[in-house]
């Protein structure tokens, strides 16, 4: 499928129209549907959505900047009326009551919303692979994980289903499947993205971001989905600036850092050529390379898995059988009808999750474990503000290691959470990220890097990520 710039071109010159983009999209989906991408489709509603777009081009009306773009949207975000599952089995008849913020505005500027796509259940995983809707495979190989927990986002724009999705990023869930699968993917800065209306993991990690084949795209969905929502308390009060169009332009004299600790041994060594190869191109585009340090770059993991499950373990308090999703009757008391619901709802990672948090935030340990962790999550972002007074950027791998194969991390958990070891930092210190792709390893797989900048710094990233992919995809053509 096009991308949204072009296939925006031929909806409003009339080359095509947004019913036979929808129904293209519609196809695609179907015929590939062993890839496991979607939980739900809107077949009907999609079709309807096109043609009232189609309509409003027809009668010269402005159909919105995404006028009839179909796009994907994580199966944890809310559209009324609609199942919203978090691909869990506690939520598998869940019906939305209301929209949530980010797909409204995706609404409200014309983008057809085609269905929703599946994930790792309540976004707790990294390779797609605890989903109660089955394992998602990833385009580029089959046999290997797409990245999780944003699997099905990623895995829908890479097979060229929609030509952009929404994902979610509490430790890295659009970054690395976007690198996974060989596509671009942003998170943005904490507050950037109302969090209205989508299924709380972390709250103080948690972003909506887009992923798409381009980082023109990304910063297209970006400046539709971001702004100041009264409805959540962190989003940021301030004009949303125009990302795609202040795109193009010098990156000379960006200064940019590449810190040593991302490209040692752990990393493969097609994942640290592949950086340095694109950090050359940067540096050839006139931008100041240089190494940094971030030493506490190796506590990132253990800090991330006490306090995402520590939030994670109250966010779920509210799934007790009661109020609502699947509700279990024990024949006993009231306790036990809860217990039987959580135990036959939610998956082995999230009660793994929960069992962490509660442990954590627990009379005793809570000093140890919760305050020390929320102290060395100081100590990382105040690491980050520091390097931001040395370069304007990081360029770093997304992940250590290109995509893996489908149940290969799932017996050792250590080794899945560590996977992450890349991503965790900037969402603990809520500085925006961006993943695009910068080649192929040895095995044909991608490899991602990422940008991360210092807070709101999303249009100097788009501007140097452009540039980079610029120059990528012309040399790639040669
Ligand atoms: N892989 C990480 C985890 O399992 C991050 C998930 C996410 O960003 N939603 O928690």
């Amino acid at each position: 499928m096009s991308n949204i710039k072009t296939l925006r071109k031929s909806i409003l010159s009339g080359r095509t129209t947004a019913v036979s983009a929808v129904e293209e999209s519609l196809k695609k989906i179907k015929s590939e549907s062993d890839l496991n991408c979607w939980i739900n489709i809107y077949e009907k509603e999609s079709l309807e959505k096109a043609s009232e777009i189609d309509e409003k081009i027809k009668k010269g009306e402005n159909p919105g900047k995404l006028g009839g773009i179909p796009i994907a949207i994580k199966d944890n975000m809310l559209v009324k009326g609609m199942k919203t599952t978090n691909a869990s089995a506690m939520l598998k008849d869940y019906v939305s009551p209301y929209t949530a913020t980010v797909v409204e505005k995706l609404s409200s500027e014309g983008a057809v919303i085609i269905g929703k796509t599946n994930m790792d259940e309540f976004a707790m995983g990294s390779s797609g692979e605890t989903s109660a809707f089955g394992v998602t495979r990833n385009p580029v190989d089959t046999e290997r994980s797409p990245g999780g927990s944003s699997s099905g986002s990623a895995a829908a724009v890479a097979a060229g289903h929609v030509p952009a999705s929404l994902g979610s990023d509490t430790g890295g869930s659009i970054r690395q499947p976007a690198a996974f699968c060989g596509i671009v993917g942003m998170k943005p800065t904490y507050g950037v993205v109302s969090r209205y209306g989508i299924s709380p993991f972390a709250s103080s990690l948690d972003q909506a971001g887009p992923l798409a084949a381009t980082v023109e795209d990304t910063a297209a969905i970006l400046e539709v989905i971001a702004g100041y929502d009264r409805m959540d308390s962190t989003s940021i009060k301030r004009e949303v600036p125009c990302y795609a169009e202040n795109i193009e332009g010098s990156i000379e004299g960006v200064k940019i850092g590449i810190p040593s600790e991302y490209m040692q041994e752990g990393t493969e060594t097609a994942v640290r050529e592949r950086v340095l190869a694109a950090a050359g191109i940067l540096e050839k585009l006139g931008a100041e390379i240089k190494e940094i340090s971030l030493p506490l770059t190796k506590y990132a993991v253990s800090v991330y898995y006490i306090i995402a499950p520590a939030e994670a373990s109250a966010n779920l308090a509210r799934l007790d059988g009661i109020k609502y999703g699947l509700s279990a009757d024990s024949g006993k008391d009231f306790l036990s009808d809860v217990t039987a619901s959580r135990t036959e709802g939610f998956g082995s990672e999230v009660k793994r999750r929960i069992m962490l948090g509660t442990y954590v935030l627990s009379s005793g340990y809570y000093e140890d474990y919760y305050i020390k962790a929320q102290k060395a999550r100081t100590l990382i972002k105040n690491e980050f503000s520091e390097a931001f007074k040395i370069v304007d950027l990081i360029f770093a791998p997304t992940s250590p290691t290109t995509a893996f194969g489908l149940g290969e991390k799932t017996g050792d958990i250590l080794k899945m959470y560590l996977s992450d070891v890349f991503t965790i930092s900037a969402n603990l210190a809520g500085i925006p990220a961006l993943n695009l792709p910068v080649g192929l390893d040895s095995k044909n797989l991608p490899v991602g890097a990422q940008f991360m900048g210092n807070y709101l710094s999303e249009e100097l990233i788009f501007r140097v990520a452009r540039a980079l992919e610029k120059e990528i995809k012309s040399s790639e053509k040669q």
